[in-house]
């Protein structure tokens, strides 16, 4: 962080931030989430990603990041007006105080925060029609995943892609994740297997500048280690004389299920690398996390694990839950195996974060009946009790084993669990998505080879007991849109983000071609008032900014701990 000796967020704020304007962030100038599979990008993660200019990016690649909509939006922020897209902070902001009656410190205080003074002083003034070197980078290079979660869907998982055109969309689900499992979300992939990415080649293109600022880029994916590219950033690490690479932090989300050459690689990868991070997920134990992470292998998983662990050189090892509805049938049992690795390797080893998945919301942990929740909101309190009893140490660290930080984390579950009662502002009602969870689970069983009740015997009861009835379309058109939802794997569906972030599905329509969806008009419809717009035919513009639903927000892979 870069605030001064003893300043607070606020003091940060009308230090370097309230002078510059009202509603100036420096994420927009300086960080990025960037997709290059479909060309998405979008700063911070908060708003909805847009399209990457295809020609732009032929003379300037570093336009899959300084896009001339983040140059307006920069232009906004020094004038002060607020763009739309960054509703997430303003709502924060208008809210006037916080719960202990203090002016609400929003996430562009804490996405600028982490940048120096004098970048920030820069930005502050530059001419908005300026490139930009980013400083902290998410990237995913495809969506090539070995792994299908229950919670993912096609525009993460190549696995998942699979299992639509093998067995067609998943029929019947109506609330608001209906459009996520009907098709193979093609335009999460526009080029087919062999063919050129522009956005990849730019990204390649602009890295010797890019790599000479950039202090932590994140690759994401799909599964990061099924990728050509990250071989050749490897490579790059263990060869290049840029003097940054010695500053700069590289992380990745790897679900760690990688074959062995790939995994001995990925380990002798790091031994090049000073400032190395791995994020990997589970937040379950044996067959249910099986269950939940469609072709995880516990022991496989424990084994590559401790071999990182062990055999790795990093910073950070990260362990990111994602709460979902089935996980906490055997998450003390799964935070009790966390824990004999912290003893084994270090308080760090697993660092971990617990991130509530929102979506899909038939999914989340609110789905379940007053009941189960009220059990495992007790068997999780008591167990956070007993480990805070204890206050056992790390013998190897001297530090506590279960970071306060992470203390905190689990004591929001145990909190979330008993008083939210929605998963999201628009969700269905509970009704809906009881109806959903068992219409999804019984063709998940069907086509995966599962068996929910006999992997979640304590939840089977509650599981027969729903009743899947016919809920018209009456009931549901102020959850989202379309009207219609005629399910057949044909369908394609179309979907926009909106600026609260949340996807949704605007059009569905017999798909034409096998991948490489397009619709041309999308981005022409998005652009149109903007002032140095013009529509050309000649440019071939892909469809979807929508990659499904937001990685870092609803848990599926990019929340960072407080460590
Ligand atoms: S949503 Fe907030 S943190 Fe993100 S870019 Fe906009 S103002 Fe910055």
């Amino acid at each position: 962080m870069v605030r001064k000796v003893g300043e607070t967020h606020r003091e940060f704020k009308a230090r370097m931030i309230d002078p510059v304007s009202e509603s100036f962030c420096g994420a927009k100038w300086y960080n990025a989430t960037i997709w290059l599979g479909h060309g998405g990008t979008t700063s911070c993660h908060h708003p909805p990603a847009h399209q990457i200019d295809l020609e732009e990016i032929k003379t300037n690649p570093s336009a899959i990041h300084n896009s001339r909509h983040k140059k307006k939006m920069r232009k906004m922020m020094q004038e002060g007006t607020r763009p739309k897209e960054c509703e997430y902070c303003w709502k924060i902001e208008d809210m006037g105080k916080d719960a202990d009656g203090n002016e609400p410190v929003s996430d562009r205080v804490y996405k600028t925060v982490i940048y120096e003074d004098r970048d920030l002083k820069h930005i502050s003034t530059l001419d908005s029609n300026s490139d930009v070197n980013l400083k902290t980078c998410e990237v995913a290079f495809d969506r090539t995943c070995q792994l299908a979660c229950s919670y993912c869907n096609p525009a993460f998982s190549s696995t998942w892609v699979k299992d639509i055109r093998t067995n067609g969309g998943y029929q019947g689900i109506k609330s608001d994740a209906r459009g996520h499992f009907i098709d193979d979300a093609p335009y999460a992939e526009p080029f087919d297997r062999g063919e050129e990415n522009p956005y990849v080649t730019a990204f390649w293109k602009w890295w010797p500048e890019l790599s000479k600022e950039l202090e932590e880029i994140r690759v994401t994916g799909g599964e990061p280690l099924m990728t050509p590219s990250i071989y050749k950033l490897f490579d790059w690490f263990k060869e290049t004389d840029e003097p940054n690479a010695k500053n700069m932090r590289l992380a990745i989300n790897s679900n760690l299920m990688a074959k062995e050459g790939l995994l001995n690689k990925f380990i002798d990868a790091t031994q090049h690398i000073d400032h190395f991070h791995v994020y990997t997920s589970c937040e379950a134990k044996g067959p249910q996390a099986e269950y939940i992470r469609d072709g995880l292998n516990w022991d496989i998983w424990t084994k590559q694990f401790e071999r990182f662990a062990s055999e790795a050189r990093y910073e950070g090892v990260h362990m990111m839950m994602t709460i979902n509805a089935l996980c906490l049938d055997s998450i003390t049992q799964f935070l009790d195996w966390t824990l004999e690795m912290k003893r084994k390797y270090g308080h760090h080893v697993p660092g971990i974060s617990v991130n509530i998945l929102r979506f899909p919301s038939f999914q989340s942990p609110l789905t379940l009946p007053d009941h189960l929740r009220k059990m495992y909101h007790d068997e999780i309190s008591n167990w956070l009790q007993a480990v805070r009893d204890r206050g056992e140490k790390s013998e190897i660290t001297g530090s506590e084993l279960l970071q306060p930080w992470e203390q905190d984390q689990l004591s929001r579950l145990i909190e979330y669990l008993d008083v939210v009662k929605t998963p999201h502002r628009n969700t269905a009602e509970q009704d809906l998505l009881h109806h959903d969870f068992k219409v999804f689970y019984e063709q998940y069983d069907a086509r995966r080879g599962f068996n929910f009740k006999e992997t979640f015997p304590r939840l089977a009861e509650w599981y027969d007991s729903i009743a899947v009835k016919d809920i018209s379309d009456d009931e549901i058109n102020d959850i989202q849109s379309p009207d219609s939802h005629g399910i057949t794997n044909t369908l394609y569906a179309k979907r926009i983000v909106t600026e609260d972030g949340e996807v949704k599905v605007v059009e569905m329509k017999v798909r034409g071609r096998q991948t490489g969806e397009s619709d041309d008009d999308y981005d022409d419809e998005k652009y149109k008032n903007e002032d140095d717009y013009k529509p050309n035919p000649n440019i071939k513009r892909k469809a979807g900014s929508s990659i499904g639903w937001d990685t870092e927000v609803d848990g599926l892979g990019g929340a960072v701990g407080n460590e």
